[in-house]
């Protein structure tokens, strides 16, 4: 039987409308917008594309959005001081930097002058530390997407056994972090998995992404996870965004995948639009951190 698709799109909308109800709710209470500030530099058209979308939602959520666009050729340290205007507006709740950053620019010394309660991209040591200790004060978005599309799905991680392909600082290590959690917001069911990350040197990858009964992708690699990787009923979360000749793909063969999985994200219209909303999601919690 073909694959349960996990339309993070229909999911995306649905969590937007909750949000705008409690955006506007936070907004009777407390006379203030909450305000994201997004910071782009540069002129990358896949980047201005995703400023805008970010934007575009704020819209539809009733979230303020202000872009700061600076020019290519922008110091460390102008950024910097417009990190730091941004800090000390009390005006603005979250703060967005949008990546990739130009080479004369040290992403992390950027991302690390975020104020931690302006940080919703969850990208601060100080949050980092907070989320592996299992108390998170923001969850970081594409992981929180990923467990919102399990939960909202009504499947269960919790004894399961999840693979997580990929161990990057933005989505590989902090949603294995949520998986193998003690507790979630989102309940029982939303964490216990025991967790198995791979990476680049992991040796026969094939055979341990057989045994997930989780399998999430996040290589970023066009359709790397075969039919034969996968066990048969296995949740599939494919996080990869490729772009390739005949348009955007994921991590996973979606068309052998869907034959083998229980359930399977598409792409487009999978963890991507989750992504933003989860965005959303933090700036309204930066909002009732600093203001209720
Ligand atoms: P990174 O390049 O930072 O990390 C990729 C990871 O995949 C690394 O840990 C790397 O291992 C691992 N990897 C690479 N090749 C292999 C291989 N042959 N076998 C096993 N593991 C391998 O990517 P990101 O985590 O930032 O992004 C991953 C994908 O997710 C991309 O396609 C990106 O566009 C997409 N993405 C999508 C988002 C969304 O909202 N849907 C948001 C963010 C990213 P090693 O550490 O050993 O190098």
């Amino acid at each position: 039987m073909p694959a349960t698709i996990l339309d993070g799109k229909t999911l995306a909308a649905q969590i937007e409308s909750e949000l705008a109800e409690q955006v506007a709710e936070f907004i009777q209470n407390n006379a203030h917008e909450p305000t994201l500030a997004a910071v782009l530099v540069g002129d990358d058209p896949a980047s201005s594309i995703y400023v805008k979308n970010k934007r575009s939602a704020c819209e539809r959520v009733g979230i303020e959005s202000r872009l700061h666009r600076l020019n290519v050729s922008t110091t460390e340290e102008e950024l910097l001081e417009l990190i730091a205007d941004l800090n000390n507006d009390d005006d603005v709740h979250g703060i967005l930097v949008q990546l990739p950053l130009p080479t004369q620019i040290r992403e992390q010394k950027v991302l690390d002058a975020v104020h931690p309660l302006k940080d919703v991209d969850c990208f601060h040591p100080e949050n980092v530390g907070l989320l592996v200790q299992g108390r998170p004060r923001y969850l970081p978005c594409t992981p929180h997407s990923c467990m919102q599309i399990l939960h909202r799905s009504g499947i269960s991680v919790s004894g399961k056994h999840a693979v997580v392909v990929g161990r990057s600082e933005i989505v590989g290590k902090p949603v294995a972090t949520l998986l193998a959690a003690k507790e979630s917001h989102l309940g029982p069911a939303a964490c216990n998995a025991t967790v198995t990350l791979c990476h680049s040197r992991t040796k026969d990858l094939a055979a341990i992404c057989r045994q997930a009964d989780i399998l999430v992708a996040a290589i970023g690699r066009p359709k790397f996870v075969t039919g034969e990787m996968i066990k048969p009923g296995a949740a599939v979360i494919d996080v990869g965004i490729n772009r390739t000749e005949s348009g955007v793909v994921g991590d996973v063969d979606f068309a052998a995948a869907k034959e083998i999985a229980g359930a399977i994200t598409p792409v487009p219209r999978g963890v991507g639009p989750m992504t933003i909303v989860m965005l959303m999601h933090n700036t309204l919690a930066a909002a009732r951190a600093q203001l209720a």
